[in-house]
């Protein structure tokens, strides 16, 4: 994939780009960016295996489901991510046209990357891209839910299987909108940065 081309697709769809070749680089540039506020989290292995909350939380007062304070629900932490300064999350597929991909069950990943927030930050690996917009949606749906839907402990076929996506009608399907950003939303500032690793499913 050409990296350069790649920053300047997103560039010219609204997103601000950047690009480190390690999470620990990226980590390190979020940490210095993102200080002395709040940050909400979306459920995200990326973020998980970067090590985000822990480090953020040292500088900044941050909001998420997987680490719920004592005498607050989930639901009271959900609500409290979607009104932070910034918010962080991954997405489950990208074009190399500078295209966003995202499925959600429960809408508070996706709808804080549409509204409500001074700025969002998509933290994605390499290997969430790919050539053009159906074949995001096509991963998004087919190889990145599957292993979250087993991650999450659903009782769906492809969480069983774990090879593709079967268009459950299942109670427990985490499939319920798909969000795909065609270009930087008008209400707040967004920034896509991309790591050459593999991060997340
Ligand atoms: S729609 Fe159902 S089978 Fe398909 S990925 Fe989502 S949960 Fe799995």
């Amino acid at each position: 994939m050409d990296i350069s081309r790649v920053l300047e697709n997103f560039r010219n769809n609204g997103f601000e780009a950047s690009y480190f070749e390690t999470k620990e680089e990226a980590s390190a540039y979020l940490n210095e960016k993102i200080d002395g506020t709040t940050v909400g989290f979306g459920g995200s292995m990326t973020l998980n295996e970067m090590g985000l909350i822990g480090s953020l939380e040292t500088h900044n007062e941050v909001i998420s489901h997987w680490s719920v304070p004592e005498g607050m629900t989930v639901s009271q932490v959900l609500d409290k991510a979607m009104r932070t300064d910034v918010y962080l999350t991954s997405a489950n597929g990208a074009s190399e046209k500078g295209e966003l991909v995202n499925i959600d069950g429960t809408g508070n990943r996706v709808g804080s990357t549409l509204f409500g927030h001074n700025k969002v930050y998509f933290v994605l690996g390499i290997n969430k891209f790919e050539e053009n917009l159906d074949k995001a949606i096509y991963r998004a749906r087919n190889v990145s839910a599957p292993p979250n839907a087993k991650r999450l402990g659903k009782n769906t076929p492809c969480a069983v299987k774990g090879d593709r996506c079967y268009d459950c009608n299942s109670p427990e399907r985490i499939c319920r909108g798909l969000v795909v950003h065609y270009r930087k939303m008008s209400s707040c500032d967004i920034e896509v940065v991309i790591i050459g690793e593999k991060l997340g499913f």
